[in-house]
């Protein structure tokens, strides 16, 4: 294997701490390729080489990390991927190849929330008629067919690109792309006489501002647990990924550089 082939480093990407790992590792030399899936008409794109589309399952996958000499994978995806991070742990250990999970930490009730947790999105509609008329509907473009039914409710649903029907018969939808002020969001659910918000428990702080507004005017919040993924190992900050990531790639030039053991 030629030491330039084998430092690349794989990020299985859509979401910021991608982009900020691709940024970083890239700014020590590593050649990475980060991979997105191709939902979002226009995507932000990380530094680096970027490819876009499925790989075809864990089989595909694993074809592409052997024939491409990744020397690392990171599945950086967003904690709700749930059949790329499946498809990733079978690929890496059929192709041998080390992963590594970065993964923000989910989101925690504090003093004054007032959150009702659901394990799908069935169950968060389930939830709602008893808890409010007017919902805020934030938990993506996708499954929104889990709403559909909820025709009494009224529904400001929040997505970047156009949601994939069936929606609620009575909706409003709001195309925008964070990140979002708390300040903002508490002008957004007053503005729409929201009783309700629905959420995906994301974590990060790009889209955290919204619980924070539904404290404050005394809200209640839908949080869909994440769903689980492969154990694998996981880190949650994207320096620490950087820095098993640098471990990993033969041929880095500080590795060749590292002062010898005394
Ligand atoms: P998913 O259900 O886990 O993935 C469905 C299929 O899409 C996978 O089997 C894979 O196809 C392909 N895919 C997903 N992520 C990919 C990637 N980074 N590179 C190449 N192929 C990928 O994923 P999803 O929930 O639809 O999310 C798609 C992407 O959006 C992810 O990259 C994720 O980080 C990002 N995202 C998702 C959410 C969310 O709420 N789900 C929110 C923000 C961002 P093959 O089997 O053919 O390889």
């Amino acid at each position: 294997m030629d030491s330039i082939a084998s430092t690349r480093v794989l990020i299985l990407g859509g979401t910021a701490e991608a982009r900020a790992l691709a940024s970083a590792l890239t700014g020590h030399g590593v050649p990475v390729v980060s991979s997105l899936a191709g939902r979002v008409a226009e995507p932000r794109l990380p530094e680096g080489e970027v490819r876009i589309g499925g790989f075809g399952g864990p089989d595909g996958l694993a074809r592409w990390l052997a024939g491409e000499r990744v020397a690392a994978v990171v599945d950086a995806t967003h904690p709700f991927a749930e059949r790329i991070g499946a498809s990733a742990a079978t690929a890496a250990a059929r192709a041998g190849v080390p992963l590594l999970r970065l993964q923000r930490p989910g989101w925690r009730p504090g003093p004054g929330d007032d959150w009702h947790w659901a394990d799908s999105l069935g169950a968060a509609a389930r939830l709602l008629p008893a808890l409010g008329t007017r919902v805020f509907l934030t938990s993506g473009r996708q499954g929104l067919a889990a709403f559909a039914h909820l025709d009494r409710l009224w529904f400001l649903i929040r997505c970047v690109d156009p949601p994939e029907p069936p929606l609620p018969p009575q909706s409003e939808v709001l195309l925008s792309r964070g990140p979002y002020r708390a300040a903002d969001e508490a002008e957004l659910l007053r503005r729409h006489r929201i009783d309700v918000l629905v959420t995906k428990d994301s974590g990060g702080t790009m889209t955290r501002g919204k619980l924070d507004a539904a404290r404050q005017l005394g809200v209640p919040v839908v949080v869909v647990r994440r769903p689980v993924r492969p154990r694998v190992s996981e880190v949650t900050e994207v320096n620490d990924a950087l820095t098993w990531a640098l471990e990993r790639v033969t041929g880095w030039p500080g590795e060749k550089s590292a002062p010898a053991a005394r």
